[in-house]
């Protein structure tokens, strides 16, 4: 079976489509321990997905992307001539196919550009890479608590999106970063321009979300699913004030608020600035049980470049004291700091050898792991409004995304290291193990070997 985009770029896509199977055909000889699916994956990640006119009204019908935080695509809104923004899946399944795929869960990032295409056979999806069918793809069904109406008229896809096929429920309870402007936001995101282009492109998007809305979202989840397990409350930095309170109280209230109401009925999780240790406590005596003090990168020259309000408000070397000492408060295996794979090897000041990237890398996960304390990644794309490329647009350069050969590494990387420290799965990501996991925008936890 063969697929033809339907655009101009059609011979500039079979040009790299033929580049991207001979890499991973090379990667599965160079790392032949890590799963095809999961070199798949994470380049389905970093260069995004194309979709088929017929395909994209296929989609329509399933659950849809819900920008639960970030874009996460490659191209703005702007330049969706299809609609993709509101036709695009939240998540696709690989399955059998040619490439004879186990079940694999990947998020969707958008980019026309990519010759990694959906197209539609009758009442299958397929996914192709140029030419070649890969695999089958499976969607998942509008859940019912999507189709329930809130009381404020909202829908309860803007207010409690689920992802992770349902098993992380994803709170951005403050829509934006008070990290603001080119010296302090974080130079890969782009948290505050989403913000901009979901509001224009009439998307009901509300900066801080009402706790009623919340509960009431929360109420419905609860009246229909038992698919969620977990959920995350999240959203930007707050340095200053936010409707009167600091960081850990504002994040707080939503936790302690949701545990009196539904008490026990989900994992409750919070991303945040690394507080200081009387702040975390006070996360934790709200409910909190997983605390994600996201650390980015841990190169110390590029934190400083990439991350400069995380450096000027915190300090690199104090970031990580406060991630240390969250294990008193915490548990080691609850502290759970993300960082953003790829970004070290950005223009124009990152590595340009993936080896060296993954080997600093692998400096940060060696030190949090030989104290228990699991780092999780996920795949960066370069997204188009996010200061790393319009800065390089800027100049008339790109910004491409890490390459292929860096992702195989680092998970190799992760793998090994969570090995070596015999470190528990990490709770709070559902099933581990290739054809398992769920867990959408970073194969770590398809890498991890189950009996
Ligand atoms: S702290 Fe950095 S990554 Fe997080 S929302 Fe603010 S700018 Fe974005």
């Amino acid at each position: 079976m063969t697929s033809r985009p339907s655009t101009d770029t059609a011979a500039d896509q079979e040009r790299l489509a033929e580049v991207q199977i001979a890499e991973i055909q090379r990667l599965q000889s160079l790392l032949p321990d890590l799963p095809t699916e999961a070199l798949v994956k994470e380049d389905l990640l970093r260069i995004g997905i194309s979709f088929s006119v017929e395909a994209l009204r296929h989609c329509a019908r399933f659950k849809s992307k819900s920008y639960f935080i970030f874009s996460f695509d490659m191209v703005p809104i702007e330049s969706m001539n299809q609609e993709e923004n509101l036709r695009a899946p939240e998540e696709i399944q690989l399955i059998d196919g040619p490439w004879n795929f186990r079940r694999t869960t990947v998020s969707v990032r958008v980019n026309p550009h990519s010759p990694w295409r959906i197209d539609l056979d009758g009442e299958e999806l397929h996914l192709f890479c140029g030419v070649e069918l890969i695999s089958r793809i499976d969607l998942q069904d509008v859940p019912e608590y999507y189709k329930k109406p809130m009381q404020s008229g909202q829908p309860v896809h803007e207010v409690a999106p689920t992802i992770e096929w349902g098993y992380l429920i994803y709170l951005t309870v403050y829509r934006k970063c008070q990290y603001f402007g080119f010296k302090e936001e974080c130079l890969f995101c782009d948290i505050n321009e989403n913000y901009r282009q979901q509001v224009a492109a009439g998307r009901p998007y509300r900066t801080v979300k009402p706790m009623e809305d919340v509960l009431d979202a929360l109420s419905i989840i609860n009246s229909v699913d038992d698919v969620s397990r977990a959920y995350t409350l999240t959203g930007g930095s707050i340095t200053r004030k936010l409707r009167g309170k600091g960081e850990a109280e504002f994040y707080a209230d939503y936790a302690r608020t949701i545990e009196e109401t539904f008490p026990g009925r989900w994992i409750p999780k919070a991303v945040t600035q690394a507080l200081p240790v009387a702040e975390q406590r006070v996360l934790k005596e709200a409910g909190v049980q997983i605390f994600h003090p996201n650390y980015e990168i841990w190169d110390e020259r590029l934190f400083s470049l990439i991350c400069p309000g995380k450096e000027s408000y915190v300090g690199r070397s104090e970031w990580h004291r406060r991630i240390i000492a969250a294990v008193d408060v915490f548990g080691a295996a609850n502290v759970i700091p993300n960082f953003v794979a790829g970004i070290e090897m950005s223009r124009p000041h990152g590595y340009t050898d993936p080896e060296a990237a993954v080997e600093s890398t692998r400096e940060g996960l060696d030190f949090f792991m030989s104290q228990g304390v699991c780092p999780r990644f996920t795949v960066w794309c370069p997204e188009p409004l996010s200061p790393l490329v319009k800065e390089q647009a800027a100049t008339g350069e790109a910004q491409p995304p890490a390459p292929l050969e860096y992702h195989a590494r680092l998970l190799e990387a992760w793998r090994d290291c969570h090995q070596k420290h015999h470190l528990p799965v990490p709770p709070g990501y559902g099933p581990p193990g290739s054809g398992q996991a769920i867990f959408s925008v970073s194969s770590f936890m398809d890498v991890i070997r189950v009996p």
